[in-house]
């Protein structure tokens, strides 16, 4: 019987672009979640990595690793590590410091001014001086 719809021989142009448009936003979503999945497990926010020490008694300022190039390969420093103060020359006043992952402002660890070992059970909150993050639960958080 005439009349009845032919089934058509393929797509048009627009049936094409609206697909491939579709698979776009499709994959892009899926490699956005996933990317935001992954970036989840390692929250770092602002912080850039730097082992900075404060000396604590001439305020003196510096790159842990740029003072002390072999500190890693001796071991390494852990959390209440003091460092000798390469600029006063003063022994073990050098405390480590806490980059915020908010603004990435750096500021003296309260818990290694204190000697205090992180998970001890005594822990002090570290405070951004400058947008007043809490150090620790920024990182719970983002967990
Ligand atoms: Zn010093
Ligand atoms: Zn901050």
């Amino acid at each position: 019987m005439p009349g009845t719809d032919s089934v058509r021989g393929g797509w048009t142009a627009i049936e094409y672009a609206l697909v491939i448009g579709l698979a776009v936003v499709i994959v892009g979503t899926v490699v956005l979640s996933v990317m935001a999945f992954l970036g989840d497990d390692a929250p770092t926010g602002k912080t850039t990595g730097q082992q900075r020490f404060h000396c604590l008694k001439c305020n003196y300022e510096f790159d842990a690793l740029e003072a002390y190039p072999d500190l890693m390969s001796e071991g390494g420093f852990g959390p209440t590590t003091r460092l000798d103060c390469p600029k006063c020359k003063a022994a073990g006043t050098c405390v480590r410091m806490l980059q915020c992952p908010n603004c990435g402002t750096f500021f003296v660890s309260e818990q290694a001014k204190l000697g205090i070992v992180p998970g001890s059970g005594q822990d002090v909150p570290e405070i951004c001086p400058k947008c007043k993050t809490d150090y620790h639960r920024w990182f719970r958080k983002k967990r």
